[in-house]
C-alpha cells in the first residue's frame, strides 16, 4: 500500500508523522492541499491510504470527499470529519449515544437563542458552530449580555453564523482534559490548565499527564466511537461534583502539548503511522 499525507504546511505535529512512516519504511507522498485539485472522471490509478491533516475545516471536509469519491480510503472519513467539524452535529451524535454532555440548545436565529438561553439558565455559553482554538467562544453570564452578544450575532455576515449554538456553562475546576484516541485504543489523557477560562492549547494552556478514571476510559472511548472517528482528540469537563462531560471531539488532533506531557510513555505519530498500515491491510 501507498500512503498519502494530505497537508496545507508541514508544522511540527506533520514532521513528527512524516519521520513515524519513515521509521517503520512505509512507502508515502506529502499532498499540500494548498495545490491539490481532482477530476470526477477519473478513478484513482491505486488505492491510496490518506491521512487528512488539513486544519481548514471546509477544505478538510472537501479533500476527504473527493478523496473518496475517487476510490482513496480517507482517515479520518469524510462523514467524522463532517460531524466533529460541525459543534451540533457532534452534539446529537453524543446524545444518540447516551453520553453525558452540557445542556445545549440550537437557535435558528439570534432572538430565538436568547429564548434558548432563558431555558438553559445563566451563565451559559455560546460557540459558533464550525470553529476551534476556543475562538469566539464567548461565556454570557447574564441576559443583558445575552442581548447584547445577539446583536453582535446578527450583525455577521454568513448566514450560518446566525444559527446558534447555547450551552450551559459547567462550573468545572481551573481545568479540562484531553483524551486522545486511536484506532479504537486511548493513547492517554492530559489536564489543560490555563490563566485563562478557555483552556485550549492554542491559548496558552499547559498540559500535565494524568491517570484516567475507569469512566473517562470508558466515555473518551465511546465519543471517539460515536463520531466515527478513527483519530479524536476527545475534549471533557468535570461538573462541580466531578463527573466528567463529553465537550467535543476533534477530528484535526493537534498532539505537541499532549505529546510533551506523556513524554516517552507513548509516541503519538507512530501509533497514528502503526494503525494507518493496520487500516491499509484491512
Ligand atoms: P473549540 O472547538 O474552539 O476548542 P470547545 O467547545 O472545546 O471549542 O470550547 C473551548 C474551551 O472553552 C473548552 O476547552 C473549555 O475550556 C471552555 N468551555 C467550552 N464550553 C464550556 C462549557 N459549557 N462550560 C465550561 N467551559 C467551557
Ligand atoms: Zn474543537
Ligand atoms: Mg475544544
Amino acid at each position: 500500500a501507498s500512503f498519502l499525507l494530505l497537508a496545507s504546511r508541514v508544522r511540527a505535529d506533520e514532521k513528527r508523522l512524516l519521520d513515524a512512516f519513515e521509521r517503520r519504511g512505509m512507502r508515502y507522498e506529502y499532498l499540500d492541499s494548498r495545490t491539490a485539485w481532482s477530476p470526477l472522471h477519473q478513478d484513482a490509478r491505486e488505492r491510496r491510504l490518506v491521512l487528512n491533516r488539513e486544519i481548514g475545516h471546509a477544505r478538510a471536509l472537501y479533500a476527504a470527499r473527493a478523496l473518496e469519491a475517487a476510490g482513496h480510503v480517507v482517515v479520518n472519513s469524510a462523514a467524522a470529519t463532517d460531524v466533529c467539524g460541525d459543534k451540533w452535529q457532534t452534539s446529537v451524535a453524543l446524545r444518540a449515544a447516551g453520553l453525558p454532555t452540557p445542556r445545549t440548545a440550537l437557535g435558528l436565529t439570534p432572538e430565538a437563542a436568547l429564548e434558548a438561553l432563558e431555558a438553559i439558565g445563566y451563565p451559559a455559553v455560546v460557540k459558533p458552530l464550525v470553529g476551534s482554538w476556543g475562538r469566539l467562544v464567548t461565556p454570557v453570564p447574564d441576559r443583558r449580555t445575552a442581548e447584547t452578544v445577539m446583536e453582535y450575532i446578527a450583525a455577521l455576515p454568513s448566514p450560518q453564523s446566525h444559527i446558534v449554538y447555547a450551552q450551559e456553562m459547567i462550573a468545572k475546576p481551573d481545568r479540562d482534559i484531553r483524551a486522545i484516541v486511536v484506532g479504537g485504543e486511548l493513547l492517554g489523557t492530559v489536564h489543560r490548565r490555563g490563566e485563562q477560562w478557555r483552556t485550549n492549547v492554542a491559548r496558552g494552556a499547559t498540559t500535565e499527564a494524568f491517570e484516567p478514571s475507569a469512566d473517562i476510559v470508558k466515555l473518551a472511548l465511546a465519543a471517539a466511537e460515536a463520531v466515527g472517528a478513527d483519530i479524536a482528540g476527545v475534549d471533557l469537563i468535570e461538573d462541580a461534583d466531578g463527573r466528567p462531560l463529553v465537550l467535543e471531539v476533534n477530528d484535526g488532533v493537534e498532539f505537541s502539548g499532549f505529546q510533551r506531557a506523556v513524554g516517552d510513555r507513548v509516541d503519538v505519530a507512530d501509533r497514528i503511522a502503526e494503525f494507518l498500515m493496520t487500516r491499509a491491510q484491512s
